[in-house]
């Protein structure tokens, strides 16, 4: 079972070929919309916005770190906006807490 814990673990996944196409499934199935805009009926969709795509992340709904066998499991994944993503993980919430969200820690 690989694991995820370092950055440099971390990098070498998402780098990664499998990773890569697996997110592209992802975005795909949830029709490269952000599922948790979707839940707050405000979705997001600009078809003829060309950036929007970068706009977007997959997310793992359990986090690899703690998840590494759902690393690579379409189920585990959700699509998401930065804005939303960045509010799941406390991103900018909580930056001048001490409390901030920690990549290492994750
Ligand atoms: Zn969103
Ligand atoms: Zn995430």
């Amino acid at each position: 079972m690989p694991e995820y814990k370092t950055k440099d673990q971390k990098r070498t996944f998402y780098k990664s070929n499998a990773w890569q196409v697996l997110r592209q499934e992802a975005l795909v199935r949830d029709n490269y919309e952000c599922q948790e805009c979707k839940r707050q009926g405000k979705v997001f969709t600009d078809q003829h916005d060309p950036d929007k795509h970068k706009r977007l992340d997959v997310d793992h709904k359990r986090e690899i770190y703690t998840h590494p066998e759902l690393a690579l499991e379409l189920d585990n994944l959700e699509t998401l906006c930065i804005r939303c993503h960045n509010r799941k993980h406390n991103r900018f919430k909580f930056k001048k807490k001490k409390n901030k969200w920690n990549d290492e820690r994750w």
